[in-house]
């Protein structure tokens, strides 16, 4: 695989550390002269003679700075030996090729935090024969050079941008190879038929068979599945990766932004007697259990009296359309049972996890939660029945979807919790179990599976040897992607511009 567009050849340079002020800032260099040009401007011993992996304090030096024009110069600069300007006292770390991140020699400069300071190595770097470091351009060093996969590549970016403990364990498995090893296991036993199906064709006319189909049969549906099982996994992992979003939804008053408060345990939504009032949405994290719910609290779903009231409830509605968890919440006191199925009913879509939270229990401890599921029951009082019709087509709510709360006292809440957690991970959050959790693996996975379904076809009607090869080779090639096994310029190119530059 050949990538054109940067070259191999040329020593990189770029701030690691994040831009601004900060107490140490990370200057990595790295490509077969970064020993050399590191030396030309660091001043202690001498980098090249140093073992790798050692940190060696020093200096970096420059010629002094010429005062502006016209200017006098206040004060000598600090000059050590031999004349020159001290620009920072610093820690060189030395890693020889190929014990490094990109496997080429790598020298990281620790320097103190200035941007004035990090500025001025890093153009002492450029002016001694480095070039600026692309976004990503070290690590896909280390992809090319063979140090990482594509897949691990890319979990290098996922782990850096991970902030919570799930994201984080995922990408730690992903970049320590266990996706990638699962990956090659199914290519390796492809490859092995594809070879023999290959081997066939070779021999054209001659009408062998090396490869056994009913074996390949056998082999083709035990990829698959394990293909499935990886795609299946992605609902969760997205959800590991980028968070739950998670709207809380319900008429003005329901204590949506009481509960939002009691669930962050603090004062953060805006809680007020008047119906109505949190016009906007607002958007908080929760935490449970390292998987982030993105909750959102939003304006009442009660038709709208005033415009902007109005916008909320447009908001509301879109809201629910993208989220994965409604938790709608109702007053127990204040609406009628009948109402809360009608909203429930407009707010419904396939896929969607619903929680029913009936909310102000304090006020009512005599409302049974049971009554939203059995219509039938002659218990019911009257008022809440409304002018139900039991026959109708409400959504027939799951009674495990049913909570009873008191927002304002905190009653049930942890439980509220457990609840939305159980929603998304119900158990199938193991650290060994491995989870597709990019979409570019998960189209991948997609279209080898596709490409099996065409090959499972081939050989049922007796297509020739060429298709099923052809097949087969498809299938190869979509398993390849993930690992970059097969890639592409322009692959490559979406991939890393996406990392920071520095990485
Ligand atoms: P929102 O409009 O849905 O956001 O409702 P708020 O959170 O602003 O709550 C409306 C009113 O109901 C406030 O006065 C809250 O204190 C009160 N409230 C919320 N939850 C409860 C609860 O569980 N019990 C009682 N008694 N009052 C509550």
């Amino acid at each position: 695989m050949i990538y054109t567009k940067h070259n191999l050849d040329d020593t990189i340079v770029a701030l690691a550390t994040p831009p601004g002020v900060g107490a140490i800032g990370v200057i990595r260099l790295s490509g077969k002269d970064a020993i050399t040009i590191a030396d030309s401007i660091f001043h202690g011993k001498k980098l090249e003679k140093q073992k790798t992996h050692t940190a060696h304090f020093g200096t970096i030096r420059d010629k002094a700075p010429q005062p502006p024009k016209g200017e006098l110069r206040h004060r000598s600069p600090p000059l050590g030996a031999g004349g020159l300007y001290v620009i920072d006292e610093v820690l060189a770390t030395v890693f020889v090729a190929p014990r490094s991140y990109t496997r080429e020699n790598v020298v990281e400069f620790s320097c103190h935090g200035s941007p004035y300071i990090l500025q001025k190595v890093i153009e002492l770097c450029l002016e001694n024969g480095a070039r600026m470091a692309q976004a990503g351009e070290f690590t896909l060093r280390a992809f090319l050079n063979g140090q990482l996969d594509l897949s691990q590549a890319e979990a290098v970016a996922d782990l850096i941008a991970s902030s919570s403990a799930a994201s984080h364990d995922l990408a730690m498995q992903q970049m320590r190879g266990g996706f990638s090893e699962k990956i090659k296991i199914l290519r390796g036993q492809l490859v092995n038929f594809a070879s023999l199906i290959e081997l066939e064709l070779d021999f054209g006319e001659e009408d062998v068979e090396f490869a056994n189909r009913h074996e390949l049969n056998t082999l083709i549906f035990d990829i698959q599945r394990l293909i499935k099982q990886l795609l299946d996994s992605f609902a969760l992992g997205n959800v590991l990766k980028n968070g739950v979003s998670t709207v809380l939804a319900g008429r003005p008053n329901a204590g949506k932004s009481t509960l939002l408060n009691a669930l962050l345990d603090e004062e953060r939504a805006i809680v007020s007697d008047i119906a109505g009032t949190t016009r906007d949405t607002i958007e908080e994290i929760l935490n449970i259990k390292g998987v982030e719910f993105r909750l959102i609290d939003t304006a009442g779903i009660r038709e709208a009296t005033d415009t902007i009231e109005a916008m909320g409830v447009q908001k509301t509605m879109e809201k629910v359309q993208s989220s994965t968890i409604l938790v709608y919440l109702f007053d127990v006191i204040e609406t009628k049972i009948m109402d809360v199925l009608t909203d429930l009913q407009k707010l419904q879509r396939p896929n969607l996890k619903l929680i029913v939270a009936c909310n102000k229990m304090d006020k009512n401890p005599y409302f049974d939660p049971q009554w939203l599921t059995d219509f039938n029951n002659p218990t019911i009082p009257e008022y809440y029945l409304g002018t139900i019709n039991p026959e109708a087509d409400y959504p027939e709510l799951d009674k495990k979807q049913i909570i009873t709360l008191s927002a304002k006292h905190s009653m049930n809440v942890p439980y509220l919790k457990e609840k939305l957690y159980d929603l998304v991970a119900d158990g199938k959050i193991q650290t060994d179990n491995v989870i597709v959790s990019n979409a570019r693996h998960f189209e991948a996975l997609q279209k080898s599976h596709q490409s099996l379904d065409d090959v499972l076809r081939g050989l049922s009607t007796g297509v020739t040897t060429d298709f099923v090869a052809m097949d087969i080779r498809r299938s190869l090639h979509h398993l390849g992607e993930i690992t970059g096994e097969i890639s592409t310029d322009d692959l490559l190119e979406t991939i890393f511009s996406k990392f920071c530059i520095g990485k």
